[in-house]
């Protein structure tokens, strides 16, 4: 079977790993027609759009797409191509698998975590104003002194109908990854109505799985918590922008950004991509490592169907990581971006040739 799927390469040291992903994807054996589209800052210069309508038309015919990370201008310029692409396709849980592979730089063993993020409100709903402006002005007023009069508003809209499907696909998953417990995060204890919302929703969820244990935590005790016994948590459900920043604690407890994969999933589609951004400073010097978007891409075989081929790529990436031999800088190794991918491509043939013997043998 022919799968298509949308691939953005995104900008910084995207195109690099997307090429890489393309080129192991392509050694599985697995049948993908690409369809390539452009956005970013690069696209940008060009367009003058970071976004232009032909990949939001793209992801919604396909409706699967791989994507490597894009440049958000920080303070000022325009709005995250990443969170209007996971708002427009109603992206709305993010899932991140947290996993410690042997070999890598890390000093905790045997992690194997569940992030599932909230993606398309909160904080990120990018409904704010600035200091000074008449709405900012208006809401300070109703606010009756609890506010400085010279602040910049954000608001942070946090409802019934996404909390309840966000934690409806956490315990879906840990139904489904046979795991034992959802640990639901907010700060509910300051924002009392928002994140006591969502914690109200978890409650009722919960009752729905009775095999599946429940529990809370505040999101700055959740942050020591994770740093000092990690083994005690399996599935974390949070808020969008609680859920980001954990994200990237996660990916340090095993290993680094470089690691960490993760899916962007709603009822009409799906987009994977890795949690790292597009690293900048590593543009153009085959650096980086092709591991967070090749488990990404693991994530979308998984996602097609292709689950033989998805734990293949696994075994590949596994066995390159404990070797240790090729590897990127952040793994300890002097290897480029391309030079891991092609070690991944030879496990991967090998591997291949090792089962189609085992075949053979097994007729004999
Ligand atoms: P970043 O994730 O790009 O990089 C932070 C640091 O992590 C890098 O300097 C590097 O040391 C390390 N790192 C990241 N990816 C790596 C890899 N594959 N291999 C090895 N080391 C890696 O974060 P940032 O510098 O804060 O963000 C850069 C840009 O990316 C910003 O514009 C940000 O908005 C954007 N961003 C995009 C996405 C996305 O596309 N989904 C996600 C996060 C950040």
């Amino acid at each position: 079977m022919v799968h298509e799927v949308t691939l953005i390469p995104g900008d910084g040291t995207g195109p690099s790993i997307c090429e890489v992903a393309k080129k192991v994807i392509a050694a599985t054996g697995v049948q993908i027609k690409w369809d390539q589209v452009e956005a970013g800052v690069d696209v940008m210069k060009k367009t003058g759009t970071p976004l232009p309508d032909n990949v939001l038309a793209s992801c919604r015919r396909t409706k699967v797409a791989l994507k490597g990370p894009i440049t958000t201008p920080i303070g000022t310029g325009f709005r995250s191509v990443n969170v209007t692409l996971r708002k427009e396709l109603d992206l709305y849980a993010c899932v991140r698998p947290c996993r410690t592979y042997q070999g890598v730089l890390s000093r905790y063993e045997k992690i194997d975590l569940l992030i599932v993020r909230e993606n398309v409100e909160d904080l990120y709903a990018g409904v704010e104003w600035p200091a000074g402006s008449e709405e900012a002005k208006k809401i300070i007023a109703m606010a009756k002194g609890k506010i400085n009069p010279e602040a910049a508003i954000s608001i942070k809209p946090i409802s019934r109908f996404n909390s309840e499907r966000i934690l409806r696909m956490a315990f879906d998953l840990a139904v489904k990854h046979k795991r034992r417990k959802v640990t639901a995060v907010t700060k509910a204890n300051i924002m009392k109505c928002t994140d006591g919302l969502f914690f109200e929703v978890a409650r009722e969820v919960a009752k729905r799985y009775p095999a599946i244990e429940y529990e809370e935590r505040l999101i700055d005790n959740m942050c020591m918590q994770l740093v000092q016994k990690p083994e005690l948590y399996d599935v974390i459900c949070l808020p969008n922008l609680y859920g980001d920043i954990l994200s990237d604690l996660c990916a340090g407890l095993i290993g680094g950004l470089g690691i960490a994969p993760g899916a962007n999933i709603g009822d009409h589609g799906a987009l994977f991509e890795a949690v790292h951004g597009s690293a900048p400073k590593y543009t153009g010097q085959n650096k980086v490592n092709p591991t967070a978007i090749l488990l990404s891409a693991e994530l979308m075989l998984n996602h097609l169907g292709e689950t033989d081929v998805a734990r293949r790529l696994d075994r590949a990436v596994a066995e390159v990581i404990r070797e240790g031999k090729t590897v990127t800088y952040d793994l300890g190794g002097k290897a480029g971006t391309r030079e891991m991918g092609d070690a991944i491509i030879e496990k991967l043939t090998r591997d291949e040739g090792r089962g189609t013997r085992d075949k053979l043998e097994a007729k004999q």
